[in-house]
C-alpha cells in the first residue's frame, strides 16, 4: 500500500526560496515522493511531479499522470541512491543526474491531457 504523507514544498533556490506549499505526498523511497505538480500561480497542473522531501525541490520539471509518474519514477527508486542526501550531494553524483534524465524521459513521454500510455484515460473512440 502506498504511504501518504505531507510534504513541504519549496519553490526557488535553497539559498532564496520563494514560498513554500504544504502539499499530501505518496512517499516511494526514504527522501522522495510523489507531489502534485504546481504551477507559477499556485495552482494544480493536474499532473504530478517528485519531490525531494529534505529540501522540498522537484527533481525535475514535469508533470505527467498518476500512472506514468509512478512508472517513470522507477529509475529514481531502483536505482540504488540514496535520496535522504542534501541537494548539493545529489547534484555532484553523476548517477543521480543519470537517473533524474531517464525520470524526466519516461514522465514527459505522457499527455495527461489524454494519457495513452497507461490507459488510465479513456482513448476517444
Ligand atoms: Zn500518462
Amino acid at each position: 500500500m502506498p504511504q501518504i504523507t505531507t510534504v513541504t514544498i519549496t519553490q526557488g533556490t535553497p539559498e532564496a526560496p520563494i514560498r513554500t506549499l504544504h502539499v499530501t505526498a505518496e512517499v516511494i523511497a526514504p527522501g522522495l515522493a510523489i507531489t502534485p505538480a504546481i504551477d507559477k500561480d499556485n495552482g494544480l497542473t493536474g499532473g504530478w511531479t517528485v519531490t525531494h522531501m529534505p529540501s522540498g525541490h522537484i527533481v525535475m520539471p514535469v508533470d505527467p499522470c498518476i500512472g506514468c509518474i509512478r512508472y517513470a519514477a522507477r529509475h529514481l527508486t531502483e536505482a540504488d541512491l540514496d535520496w535522504t542526501r542534501d541537494m548539493d550531494a545529489l547534484r555532484a553524483d553523476e548517477a543521480v543526474r543519470q537517473a533524474a534524465h531517464d525520470f524526466a524521459y519516461d514522465a514527459e513521454g505522457c499527455d495527461s491531457a489524454d494519457c495513452g500510455i497507461t490507459g488510465l484515460v479513456p482513448q476517444a473512440a
